[in-house]
């Protein structure tokens, strides 16, 4: 089996900086490109960073990379592969639906078949198994992916099972919620720090308390969950347990956090409560029915975190309007707060009456969004109220 591995951490557009950094501090180097951070590491590397990345979707495996312009040269490239290295007699291997972009081969189900034609022909032999009985699949599963981007074959393995935003913690999520993964970069993207207060004053599901909470105690993201390569026979149980034994003896759970979250729906806190609950994070987080309109605060230098009704989503435009408006007002005596607010609305700024510090473009899944950056004014403790 193999020690090296080329791997990828795939990642929402826009926030490949952000899964670098993360990267960097786990200790690897890594080079991006659109949507991809690519690094290279064993199975040690494969088991960490699908527990501790916290912006990322999936880490995958890259198997191998060729010229494929004809079904024949994608035959024989995917068939030269190493595909006994990592697939076990018995292997279940499915093939994900192909992706052809700017190539001559784009017959997408054809490209699937010959893959998934030519990893057989290859197990077959390297097995010893007759060539007219079909492999049984009944063992591990190891999705494979092939894409073709300009007549150049990609194919990957993903490590990761169910994708890397679904933490395990999240039981009801309410009509709009924002994926755990993403709540995590603009955290990180934000100026928070664990000593200041956070506050979602439209909380919905709870997710960025809760992603605040587990960064600010030092919490693996994927703790509550399993992965695929956990089921493969050539990663070793005892360096997995040793990897997740190390996340909880660097958890700390003593730390004192200012962590709120505020919702104007009675039901949504208590799908926030029972959620923070399920991530183990029960009493950490303070959740309350409230409007965003009646917050009020003494304290300084925290971050406020919202990702309010957008016109398509939740509310219609006249009460969007309205809504931008008093958040607006409400938000504007914290002067010392600084302001994070995602949303689609392309006038947020006009209705909210102020223009932010700095933008950022993000996807919510494939609807276009803006962070709105506001940055408060730096004081030091006891200076000032507000
Ligand atoms: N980030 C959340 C989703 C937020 S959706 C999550 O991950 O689940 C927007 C939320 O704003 C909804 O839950 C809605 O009930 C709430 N909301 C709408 N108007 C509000 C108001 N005036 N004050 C506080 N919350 C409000």
């Amino acid at each position: 089996m193999k020690k090296q591995f080329k791997l990828v951490a795939t990642v929402a557009a826009g926030l490949e900086s952000v899964v670098g950094k993360e990267m960097k501090a786990l200790g690897f180097e890594y080079q991006v490109e659109n949507g991809k951070v690519y690094f290279e590491g064993d199975v040690q590397a494969i088991i960490k960073t699908n527990l501790w990345l916290r912006a990322a979707d999936r880490i995958k495996i890259i198997v191998g990379q060729f010229p494929a312009r004809t079904f024949e040269e994608l035959f024989q490239g995917v068939y030269a592969l190493d595909w006994e290295c990592y697939l076990p007699l018995g292997a279940k291997f499915p093939i994900a639906k192909a992706k052809c972009v700017k190539s001559k081969l784009h017959n997408e189900p054809s490209v699937q078949a010959i893959t998934k034609k030519a990893i057989v022909k290859k197990l077959q032999k390297h097995f010893h198994r007759p060539e007219n009985v079909p492999l049984q699949e009944i063992g591990a599963e190891f999705k494979i992916e092939v894409s073709i981007l300009k007549d150049v074959a990609t194919l990957m393995i993903d490590t990761s099972g169910t994708s890397l935003f679904k933490r395990g913690y999240r039981i009801e999520k309410g009509g709009a919620p924002i994926k755990e993964n993403m709540a995590a970069a603009i955290l990180e993207l934000s100026n928070w720090f664990p000593d200041k207060p956070l506050v979602d004053p439209t909380c919905g599901s709870g997710t960025f308390c809760i992603e605040a909470a587990l960064m600010g105690m030092n919490i693996a993201p994927g703790f509550n969950r399993s992965f695929a390569f956990e089921e493969w026979n050539w990663v070793d149980k005892g360096l997995v347990q040793a990897v997740r034994d190390e996340a909880e003896a660097a958890a700390n759970y003593d730390i004192q956090l200012d962590i709120s979250g505020f919702d104007i729906d009675g039901r949504m806190i208590q799908i926030a409560q029972k959620n923070a609950e399920e991530a183990g994070l029960v009493g950490v987080i303070h959740f309350k029915q409230m409007r965003l309109q009646d917050f009020r605060t003494d304290k300084i230098n925290g971050v406020i975190i919202s990702n309010p009704p957008y016109g398509e989503r939740l509310l219609d435009d006249k009460a969007v309007d309205i809504l931008y408006n008093e958040m607006g007002q409400t938000l504007a005596p914290l002067k010392t707060w600084s302001k994070f607010i995602l949303t689609s609305d392309e006038n947020f700024e006009k209705k909210y009456g102020r223009q932010a510090d700095k933008k950022r473009k993000l996807y919510n899944g494939t609807l276009k969004v803006d962070l709105y950056q506001f940055y408060g004014q730096r004081v030091k403790r006891n200076a000032v109220k507000g």
